[in-house]
């Protein structure tokens, strides 16, 4: 053995080492032995070097033996101690090996001794080893723990013969428990589901997925407070050899943030959708007022110039009806544009970049898919705006469906938003890179109906110009350098409301 064997051996009798000593290497082993007989040798002897090993005396009248055991424990877990003593009881034997004496081997049969540190050699190279895996495990679940928490997951495993549950990862804070909030088995944990989501998670849980493996499910989580909370989770089932079911393993991770963001974007749309019904009823009021009063006054006027020339009271009064049917119908059509121009604007101070991002959530969703790139540059510096929101969103959302619908087909498809001040305003442009505007439509492109669509309505740019117009705005379109379309709508800036 070239490196030797370091032997600290608690013995008094100088003689008795030697003895001990000389036994070893004339064993073959290469060692190197120190004798120590009290408490404060064993002490420093301990700090001074790396055992392997500790043979012990019993009886060594300056150091009580279980102290000695517990300062050596205490330092090193993983060092054998062997009790050389002239004779011990049975109990004494049993009791020691509970205080942690690993071998005994009595003076009388030191033949015994090498076997016996040798085994014990063996044993404790196992358990350094085995300690060494364990507390590397411990370190990669705690880091396994750390990056979970960190993400907001939640690792899930479901034992589908027990109903228990083991988790790891963040679970309190998915289900606004207190740190270290662990559901011990299923019942648990879907007594924290809502009860409206209830029955489909309990056959999610149950293992019988369907035809696949996996499955993916958002649901809600009701805390004790009566709150709601948003979850997703997704699992795998995990089958014995003989393809029965028996764990479930899956991630878990709360999204209440992006359920509340789809709720209000929903909600946005929902009020987008009113007000571009109301716009868009103006307008065709307007035009139908129109259309329709031009007719009605002419046949008042045939009705006036009738009555000269009749004179039968019945036919007079015939004529009366007529006349009371028109003027009804020109004050009903009064009525539906006057509701209609009547919509007050809700105007407020409005940040530039976000109406622009709004809109572009809800109006360029399909523009990958389109293969539609897009980019947004508005500073923040930027002054913000007087506007009804839900309008202006309106014609931002007009102005980028047009310019998605105009890059069909087109070589170079590209969105460019920009916002920038202007002597008038702030001035927000859409530029595409598509044909540029049709020829015979460049003149009323702005009028109500005009549209080279064959599902358009035509109603989108005039209704867009009237909103801008209500706001002390302006909306118009030109040639982009290059190819393609601007439209630029203006709207006041904050500063001028107060002025
Ligand atoms: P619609 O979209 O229903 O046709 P609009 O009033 O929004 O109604 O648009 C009117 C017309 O203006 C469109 O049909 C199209 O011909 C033209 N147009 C609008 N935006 C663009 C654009 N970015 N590029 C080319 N033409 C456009």
């Amino acid at each position: 053995m070239d490196t030797p064997l370091n032997v600290l051996i608690v013995e008094d009798s100088q003689a008795d080492f030697l003895l001990v000593e000389r036994h070893l290497r004339k064993n073959g082993l290469t060692v190197d032995c120190l004798r120590v007989s009290d408490l404060s040798e064993l002490t420093s002897a301990l700090s001074d070097k790396d055992w392997h090993l500790v043979l012990a005396d019993y009886n060594v009248p300056r150091l009580r033996f279980e102290d000695g055991l517990a300062l050596i424990k205490s330092r090193s877990r993983d060092l054998p101690i062997v009790l050389i003593s002239g004779s011990l009881g049975e109990e004494k034997a049993v009791e020691l090996l509970k205080l942690g004496v690993w071998d005994f081997v009595l003076k009388a049969n030191l033949a015994r001794l090498v076997p016996a540190i040798e085994r014990n050699l063996r044993d404790a190279a196992e358990y350094r080893a085995r300690r060494l895996t364990e507390q590397a495990l411990q370190e990669s679940e705690e880091r396994l723990r750390q990056t979970l928490e960190a993400a907001g997951v939640v690792a899930w495993e479901l034992n589908l013969a027990t109903g228990e549950i083991r988790e790891s990862g963040p679970v309190w804070q998915l289900f606004g428990r207190s740190e270290g909030f662990h559901h011990p088995n299923r019942e648990t944990f879907l007594r924290s589901v809502h009860p409206d989501d209830h029955d489909r998670v309990r056959i999610r849980l149950s293992g019988k997925i369907g035809d696949g493996e996996t499955f993916n499910d958002e649901f809600r989580v009701l805390l004790s407070d009566g709150t709601i909370r948003w979850q997703t989770t997704s699992g795998s089932v995990v089958r014995d050899e003989a393809g029965q079911p028996v764990r479930i393993l899956g991630i878990a991770r709360d999204i209440t943030r992006r359920k509340l963001a789809e709720e209000a974007a929903h909600r946005a749309n929902a009020a987008l959708l009113r007000s571009s019904r109301l716009s868009v009823l103006g307008e065709v009021a307007t035009i139908i007022a129109h259309e329709v009063n031009q007719p009605v006054g002419a046949a008042k006027n045939y009705l006036q110039a009738a009555r000269c020339s009749v004179t039968d009271p019945r036919v007079l009064s015939i004529f009366d009806k007529v006349d009371a049917q028109l003027t009804r119908t020109v004050a009903t059509i009064r009525k539906v544009r006057e509701f209609a121009a009547n919509r007050t604007l809700e105007l407020r101070p409005e940040s530039v970049r976000s109406l622009i991002d709004e809109a572009c959530a809800i109006g360029l969703l399909d523009a990958a898919v389109r293969s539609v790139s897009v980019t947004t540059q508005a500073p923040d510096s930027l002054p913000r705006v007087i506007a009804d929101r839900v309008q202006i969103q309106q014609i931002l959302i007009n102005l980028v469906r047009n310019a998605v619908e105009a890059l069909e087909g087109a070589a170079q498809r590209h969105i460019h938003i920009s916002a920038d001040v202007v002597s008038s305003g702030v001035e927000i442009s859409v530029a595409d890179t598509g044909p540029g505007i049709a020829k015979d439509v460049r003149n009323r492109l702005f009028t109500a109906f005009t549209t080279t669509k064959t599902d358009g309505t035509g109603l989108g740019l005039s209704t867009s110009r009237s909103i801008a117009e209500a706001h002390g705005g302006s909306l118009a379109a030109e040639d982009r350098p290059g190819g393609g379309t601007v439209f630029r709508l203006v709207l006041p800036p904050e500063e001028s409301a107060h002025a």
